[in-house]
């Protein structure tokens, strides 16, 4: 079996192409049983259909011939749910022996519409051939002649159907991995944002005892590596004494290992300090999306630049970390200006922004986290 990503989700091998041509002969053989001499018209609904309706055709050995028509969404409300209406249909079908040509069928709605609106131009019969069935989904009562497989009710993708837009040109069908719901629902991860010295450890700490999540904070992880003086931690200390940030390459290679140590079903991992640039958050959701996972928000905590340099100053002096001292720091803001901030924007886009006000009365700001927190 084999696995494919697209865009943020998995799938894996669900119907081979060799199974799929074999059933559609078996399927295109009936049809040219019962259609011998009646020249039937195939109208094929695109965009899915296109691939399944060309394997078909070629498979109908009888005369038929074959035309396309697109479904769009039609203007008013229904008890069914969303209804479409033909377009493109040109051709005189009066008296015709007709065969819709469909990808899937699920509700059934559309396909009944689509039947009742051919009946009005007279054909001599429609018939419905659809390369999938779900048959758990179906509300309207259908006669379907052909069908070539009836699925469960899976999210499914490759040979013509698309996942926006992507994945039709597998050539096989795919369905998604299971996303254990019951897992992903009780999983918040969460990415806690902001410039140095916004707080970002400092309500980390206090997260991971109210909530029991996991928590990597990346500049701990370099810090721990300059100690053990391995070679990370040698390469790091070059870049954080400047207060330059450490290459993206080698950020992402650290953080699936420290990810996956938490194992497969926590509560949930705290990012502090990570991403910090725009390739960063890209890696960061395709590790996840990897493990079935995702991230549940991204929390801003907003603090004046005078109050961040006075807390960084005073840091300094207690921690007596290398790059708590007035030079460095300032690099590090320009730092955080120029390529971390815009993933606030990046965040927004993902509807997973959102914002505090990191000035003031620490018990406040934790408490307006995990009024961000509890509403995941
Ligand atoms: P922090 O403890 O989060 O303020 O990080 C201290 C320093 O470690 C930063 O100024 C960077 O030099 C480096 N660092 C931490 N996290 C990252 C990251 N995600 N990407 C690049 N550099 C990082």
């Amino acid at each position: 079996m084999s696995t494919v990503q697209i865009k943020d989700k998995q799938f894996e091998t669900f119907i081979p192409e060799e199974k799929i041509l074999k059933q559609i002969k078996v399927v295109a053989d009936k049809i040219n049983h019962d259609m011998a001499g009646e020249n039937p018209l195939l109208i094929a609904v695109l965009n899915g259909s296109f691939v399944f309706a060309a394997d078909l055709m070629r498979e109908i050995t009888i005369p038929c011939e074959i035309t396309f028509v697109k479904l769009a969404s039609y203007q008013g409300t229904t008890s069914t749910g969303e209804i479409k209406e033909i377009i493109g249909l040109n051709e005189d079908i009066t008296g015709r022996t007709v065969i819709i040509v469909e990808d899937i069928v699920d509700t059934g709605a559309t396909m009944k519409r689509m039947i009742d609106t051919l009946g009005t131009r007279h054909p001599e019969s429609v018939h419905i051939c659809t390369l999938l069935l779900k048959p758990d989904k179906l509300r309207v009562p259908l006669d379907i002649e052909y069908v070539v497989f009836s699925i469960p009710n899976d999210f499914i993708l490759g040979y013509g159907l698309d996942y926006d837009q992507q994945g039709r040109n597998l050539r096989s069908i795919y369905k998604i991995v299971d996303y254990q719901p019951n897992i992903i629902n009780t999983m918040r991860n969460i990415v806690i944002f902001g410039a140095p010295g916004s707080g970002k450890g400092t309500q980390s700490d206090k997260l991971i005892e109210k909530y029991g999540f996991g928590h990597i904070s990346t500049g701990d992880v370099l810090r721990s590596e300059m100690k053990r003086g391995t070679e990370l931690g040698k390469t790091a200390k070059s870049y954080i004494d400047q207060g330059q940030l450490i290459p993206d390459e080698l950020m992402v290679n650290i953080l699936a290992s420290v990810y996956d140590s938490f194992g497969k079903d926590h509560k949930g991992v705290i990012f502090d300090g990570f991403p910090r640039t725009i390739p960063q958050a890209e890696a960061l959701k395709k590790m996840l999306a990897d493990r079935g996972h995702q991230i549940a928000a991204m929390i801003e905590l907003e603090v004046p630049e005078n109050e961040l340099m006075k807390r960084l100053i005073k840091r300094g002096i207690e921690s007596g970390r290398s790059d708590d001292n007035a030079e460095t720091i300032q690099k590090r803001l320009d730092v955080y200006h120029n390529q971390t901030a815009p993933l606030i924007d990046w965040y927004k886009n993902e509807n997973l922004y959102h914002h505090i006000n990191g000035f003031g009365e620490l018990d406040r700001i934790f408490s307006d986290i995990c009024d961000v927190i509890d509403k995941l």
